[in-house]
C-alpha cells in the first residue's frame, strides 16, 4: 500500500489563501488505513476549512482513488456539489491526486497529504518500507528479504564493514539487512545457496520513470 501522511497544514492553508470553496476526495484504500483520507478525516477537513472561513461543497470517500474512471464515474452523483466548488482537495496519495488533475481539467487540485512509500502494515497505524519498486527483484536469491530497501546503502552483496554486533551502522536502531539474510537463509537451510550466490549490480533502467505498464492480455483472433 501507499503509506500517506496530512501536510502541515499551514502548509496547505498557504496553497488554498486564494480560494473560497471546496470539493473532498478521499480514498477508501490505502490512505484510509493510514487515517488520512477515510471518512473520519474528510469530516475533520470540513471542519477545519469551515473554522477557516472556507466552504466545503461536498466529498466523497473513492473506493480506489488513483483508478481514474472508477472515480470519474462515482463522481457522476456529486456533479452539483463538485460544480459549486472552486477547487478539489484529495486527501490520498500523490496518484490519487494526479487521478484527480486528469478528471477536473478546469478546477485547481490540491493535496492535503504528503506521500511517503509503498509499506507494510505490521500493526494498526504502524507502516515499514520494504519494497523500493527496482522492477527486477531479486528476493529469490536474499531469503524473501530486500537489501535494496532494507539496507540503507542498498548494498547487493553484504554486509559492510560498518556491520556491529549485528546492528546497521548508518541506523544503529535497525538490524543489518544482511544479517537478516543470513539468518532467515540459515533456518530455511540455504546457507549454501547464501554463500555461493554473487548477486550482480543491478539493472535500474527497469525502475527508470515515467513507468507505465499494460497487463491486460490481448484477445486471441
Ligand atoms: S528487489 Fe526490487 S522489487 Fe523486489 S522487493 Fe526489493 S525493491 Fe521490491
Ligand atoms: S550495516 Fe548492513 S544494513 Fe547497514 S549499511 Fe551496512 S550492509 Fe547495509
Amino acid at each position: 500500500m501507499i503509506i500517506t501522511k496530512k501536510r502541515d497544514f499551514k502548509e496547505l492553508r498557504e496553497n488554498i489563501k486564494n480560494y473560497k470553496s471546496f470539493f473532498l476526495i478521499g480514498c477508501s484504500e490505502c490512505a484510509t488505513l493510514c487515517g488520512t483520507g477515510g471518512e473520519p478525516e474528510l469530516k475533520a477537513m470540513k471542519e477545519t476549512l469551515e473554522a477557516e472561513g472556507k466552504i466545503v461543497t461536498g466529498g466523497i470517500v473513492a473506493k480506489t482513488g488513483c483508478q481514474v474512471l472508477g472515480t470519474k464515474t462515482e463522481l457522476k452523483k456529486n456533479k452539483d456539489e463538485v460544480d459549486k466548488a472552486e477547487c478539489i482537495l484529495t486527501m490520498s496519495c500523490g496518484a490519487g491526486a494526479q487521478a484527480a488533475v486528469e478528471i477536473f481539467e478546469d478546477k485547481p487540485v490540491f493535496s492535503a497529504n504528503d506521500s511517503m512509500f509503498l509499506g507494510n502494515m505490521t500493526r494498526y497505524r504502524m507502516f515499514d518500507e520494504r519494497c523500493s519498486l527496482c522492477g527486477n527483484c531479486i528476493l529469490d536469491k536474499t531469503g524473501g528479504i530486500c537489501p535494496v530497501t532494507a539496507c540503507p546503502k542498498g548494498i547487493l552483496n553484504g554486509p559492510c564493514g560498518g556491520c556491529k554486533d549485528g546492528h546497521c551502522e548508518v541506523s544503529p536502531d535497525i538490524k543489518c539487512a544482511w544479517v537478516r539474510i543470513y539468518e532467515r537463509m540459515k533456518k530455511l537451510d540455504k546457507l549454501q545457496e547464501f554463500c555461493d550466490v554473487t548477486l550482480e549490480a543491478k539493472d535500474w533502467s527497469a525502475s527508470q520513470k515515467p513507468r507505465a505498464l499494460t497487463a491486460r492480455e490481448e484477445k486471441k483472433k
